[in-house]
């Protein structure tokens, strides 16, 4: 993942990519690796870091979705259940299971619930993560020691799975590079190049590093770009109407004693008919997340006081404990790029499904919806479409059984540096050459330099937020450490990355004007 060697190949290419997708979050990079991995020449333009979008916000879960049963949409569930094996067999390092238990409170709830997850458990067949089961109040008190027990009865225990988003994402751009791919960040495609017919046959996007603007030609361009799909869109076709209802997910970010046991909370029904969950995450709980149609799509999506507060208050229904403002140690939102079937007041009841929309003139793919859990089969879809019109060679997809970067079948015993997988022992080894790198970057962070002079080795991180935010995670777990960890980061990226100090001092003003944004008080 070497940044200007990528750029400098795809300035000195004289023909047509085979494919040329825009965007790197889930749903791009996921095409990059399928494409990469079937032997098709691809190349991926970012505007951002990779998984700066949707991509890093979810709520970091691999799961078929119980709420979706709900709905009905019994495939939809069956094909993500499907989706969330595959992922653990090829992403151990990443991915592990999770207990989540649904409190009762009214004598109905766990034998309503519990027929319920009994057939979430039969969809998921040999791909199953744990049978569900009635637990007594006792048990559920044990699994989750802060739970409020005034008038808990039980609950009913199911599996799911957790990740990290950004993590993956990093992941899967190391994994398409290894197949061949050229993925890039900090590009941004500025307009759709097409021939004489209006059909496209490139982008043109600016390096926003150096402000220089490049042409490249592609024999199919697929918009991948999530929530900012329909820009993308008019720039093809400026009447072209909208596809994605945004709609945003705020999480707030506690202190792990909020949720001090194993197992997470999952409530079925918050007054907005939404699901929300209380996580175990590493050192921190995870809440949320909430459902708000929104007008436009921001590239940092603010939370409202309002979300917050519904958070905070539909938590509190359930912990012994209040949560305040005051205990959020990070807040984050996200825009979740539905697909527009029909008109609806109610975003949640929004199909998660995925669509592939061709452009009748100018044949650009759209890729759009979907879900982290369903990337796979979401990229694999897609670039079987991609390539009747770019008329590829018919090569059949080799994901469902292809080794994620960093696979690694023993993560558990690395300790903090599982995420790394088999990255892990050279992170240790930059420990190792220099004691000032084995420090951590901040008192409250876990987080190394070594880990920093890593993210700009290997990851493609190019600011303190990349490495902040998506390489370490550091923003999320606490905002206000990271924002102090910033001249820290930012001169140890100076010094790998060869930049001065006015670089740093710009680095920091914007990451800590940025990181303001994640907290509370
Ligand atoms: C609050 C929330 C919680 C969620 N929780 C879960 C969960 O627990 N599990 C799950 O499976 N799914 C979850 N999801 C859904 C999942 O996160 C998304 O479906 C997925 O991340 C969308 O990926 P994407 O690549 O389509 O969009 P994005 O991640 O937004 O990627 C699009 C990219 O395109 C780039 N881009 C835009 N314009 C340009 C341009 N002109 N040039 C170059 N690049 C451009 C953007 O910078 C962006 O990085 C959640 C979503 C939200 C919002």
């Amino acid at each position: 993942m070497d940044r200007d060697r990528a750029l400098n190949t795809i300035v000195d290419r004289k023909v047509p990519w085979d494919i040329v997708i825009i965007g790197g979050g889930a749903t791009g990079l996921g095409m990059a690796v399928d494409a990469a991995s079937r032997g098709y020449e691809v190349v991926l333009f970012e505007q951002a870091d990779f998984a700066k979008g949707t991509s890093s916000r979810s709520t970091k879960l691999v799961h078929g979705g119980v709420r979706y049963l709900e709905q009905g949409n019994v495939s939809l569930v069956m094909e993500a259940l499907a989706e969330r094996g595959r992922l653990l067999q090829n992403a151990p390092h990443l991915v592990n299971d999770l207990a989540f238990i649904v409190p009762s409170y009214e004598w109905w709830e766990s034998p309503f619930y519990g027929v319920g997850l009994k057939v979430y458990d039969l969809l998921a067949g040999k791909y199953g993560f744990g049978r569900s089961r009635h637990l007594s109040r006792q048990k559920v008190i044990d699994e989750i020691p802060s739970i409020r027990t005034e008038g808990l009865r039980g609950g009913t225990r199911y599996f799911d799975g957790q990740f990290d988003d950004a993590r993956l994402a990093i992941n899967l751009a190391r994994t398409a590079t290894e197949h061949g791919a050229m993925v890039v960040n900090y590009t941004v495609v500025t307009a759709l190049v097409k021939d004489a017919n209006g059909v496209a046959q490139g982008v043109r996007l600016r390096d926003v590093e150096t402000g220089t603007d490049v042409e490249v030609h592609g024999k199919v361009i697929v918009n991948a770009t999530g929530p900012q799909a329909d820009a993308i869109r008019r720039m093809d076709q400026p009447a072209a109407t909208a596809v994605i209802a945004p709609s945003q997910g705020v999480h707030i970010v506690l202190d792990r004693s909020f949720i001090p046991g194993p197992s997470a909370i999952m409530v079925p029904h918050t007054e907005d008919g939404r699901v929300m969950f209380a996580i175990p995450w590493r050192d921190v709980a995870v809440v949320g997340t909430t459902d708000t149609p929104v007008d436009e799509v921001s590239p940092e999506p603010r939370p409202s006081h309002h979300e917050i507060d519904f958070i905070l208050a539909t938590a509190n229904r359930y912990l012994a404990r209040p949560a305040a403002k005051h205990h959020i140690k990070s807040v984050f939102a996200g825009v979740r790029p539905l697909v527009k079937l029909e008109r609806s007041a109610n975003t949640a009841a929004l199909s998660r499904d995925h669509a592939i929309l061709i452009d009748p003139h100018s044949a650009m793919m759209t890729v759009v919806g979907g879900k982290w859990t369903t990337y796979r089969k979401m990229a694999e879809d897609a670039v079987d479409q991609a390539c009747i019109l770019a008329e590829l060679p018919k090569v059949p997809c080799s994901t469902a059984t292809l080794r994620i970067h960093g696979y690694c079948d023993h993560a558990d015993a690395l300790g903090r540096l599982a995420f790394y997988g088999s990255d892990a022992a050279g992170v240790r080894a930059l420990m190792e050459d220099n004691t000032e790198w084995a420090q951590a970057i901040h008192a409250d962070l876990a987080t190394t330099g070594a880990e920093v002079v890593w993210a700009c080795r290997h990851e493609m991180a190019r600011t303190i937020d990349d490495v902040l935010a998506r390489r370490s995670r550091s923003l999320l777990y606490d905002a206000r450490a990271a924002s102090e960890a910033a001249e820290k980061v930012g001169m140890l990226m100076a010094e790998e990355l060869g930049r001065d100090s006015v670089w740093v001092a710009d680095q920091v003003e914007s990451f800590r004007e940025l990181a303001a944004g994640y907290m509370v008080v």
